[in-house]
C-alpha cells in the first residue's frame, strides 16, 4: 500500500502541475491576496504510521477555516451537547460568510463551519475566558493532534483579517443581537480570527487528522463520528454536495487553500493548493483528492 501511495502522489502532482486554470487565490484577506497559485502540495498519513508527501509539502499556510474542525472538537468538548441549541447540522446551501439565513432563522445558524456557526461556536469554546487562554488550548490540542510543537499563529493575517474581517463583525453583532453569544463580538472575533491565522504544514496537517482517521485517540470515537459527519456535510459550504459527490470523503477546506479529508480507519491526507474554485474550496486540492478516492477506492460510499 505505502509504495501504491507514493506513486499515486508522484502521478497527481505530476497532473496538477500541467494544469493552466489554478482557480483565484482568496482576494479579500490582503495578506493572502499574495500566495503563489502555483504552489501545490499533498501529504497522506497512513494506518501503519507511514506518511508519504509530495510538491510544497513543507511550506506552511494559512489553514483558515480548518481550523474550525479543531475549535469545534473544543466547544463540544466543553459544552457536549448543548452546543447543539446555539447552531445546527444542516447544510446552509449559501456562501461561508452569507448572513442571509441567520435573520430569517433567528440568529442560530446552520452549521459549525459556516462562518456564522464558527463564531459561535468559538465563543462557546471561550467560555469566560480570555481568548489568550482559548488560543493557547487549541494550539495545544493541534499540536498534540500533529505530535508536533512547531506550530503557530501568523499575526500578521490575524492582523489583516481584523482590519478587512466586516463581514465578520457583521455577523457577530446580528449573533449578539440575537442573544446567541456570551462574550463581546470583538473579543469573540479575537480569538476567530488568531485561530484561523494558524499556519501549518500539509505534513503537519495530515498528522493533525489523525484522531478523525480512528488512528490516534484524542477525544470520543462518538464525537470523531460527528465530526466527519458534519466535514462531509457541511465542510466545503455550498460546495459540500459536489465534493462528496466527487471525492466521498468528509472534508474541510479553507479559504487559505488548504484541503484536510478523511478516510475513517485509513488514511488522513491534507491538500494545498491556494487556488479557489467558485465556492471558495481550493481547485487543485479538490481535484487531487477526486483522482486519490478513485485511485485508492477509499470513498465511503464504497
Ligand atoms: N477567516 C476566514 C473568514 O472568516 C475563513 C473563511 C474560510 O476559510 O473559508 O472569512
Amino acid at each position: 500500500m505505502s509504495s501504491d501511495i507514493a506513486q499515486h502522489l508522484a502521478e497527481i502532482a505530476a497532473e496538477m502541475a500541467s494544469r493552466s486554470d489554478r482557480g483565484q487565490v482568496a482576494g479579500y484577506i490582503p495578506e493572502l491576496a499574495a500566495a503563489d497559485p502555483g504552489q501545490f502540495g499533498i501529504s497522506v498519513l497512513l494506518a501503519d504510521g507511514s506518511q508519504h508527501s509530495v510538491g510544497d509539502s513543507a511550506v506552511p499556510f494559512s489553514i483558515q477555516s480548518i481550523s474550525k474542525v479543531f475549535g469545534l472538537a473544543i466547544a463540544l468538548g466543553r459544552l457536549g451537547d448543548q452546543l447543539w441549541t446555539r447552531v445546527r447540522r444542516e447544510p446552509s446551501g449559501l456562501a461561508f460568510n452569507s448572513i442571509l439565513q441567520l435573520e430569517s432563522e433567528g440568529g442560530i445558524p446552520r452549521n459549525p463551519f459556516i462562518n456564522a456557526g464558527a463564531i459561535v461556536t468559538t465563543d462557546a469554546a471561550l467560555g469566560r475566558r480570555p481568548p489568550r487562554e482559548y488560543l493557547a488550548e487549541l494550539l495545544t490540542f493541534i499540536r498534540t493532534a500533529a505530535g508536533d510543537e512547531d506550530i503557530h499563529i501568523a499575526k500578521s493575517v490575524a492582523r489583516s483579517e481584523t482590519l478587512t474581517g466586516h463581514r465578520n463583525f457583521a455577523l457577530a453583532h446580528f449573533l449578539a443581537s440575537q442573544g446567541n453569544l456570551t462574550n463581546p463580538p470583538d473579543h469573540v472575533l479575537g480569538a476567530y480570527f488568531h485561530q484561523c491565522a494558524i499556519a501549518m504544514t500539509v505534513e503537519q496537517l495530515a498528522r493533525s487528522g489523525r484522531f478523525l482517521a480512528g488512528l490516534q485517540h484524542l477525544i470520543a470515537p462518538e464525537r470523531v463520528r460527528r465530526i466527519n459527519a458534519l466535514m462531509l456535510t457541511c465542510g466545503h459550504y455550498d460546495g459540500s454536495g459536489e465534493f462528496a459527490f466527487r471525492v466521498g470523503l468528509p472534508g474541510k477546506s479553507g479559504v487559505g487553500g488548504g484541503i484536510l479529508a478523511i478516510a475513517p480507519g485509513r488514511a488522513s491526507i491534507a491538500v494545498w493548493s491556494p487556488g479557489l474554485n467558485a465556492q471558495g474550496n481550493s481547485q487543485l486540492g479538490t481535484e487531487a483528492l477526486e483522482m486519490l478516492a478513485r485511485r485508492t477506492g477509499w470513498s465511503i460510499f464504497g
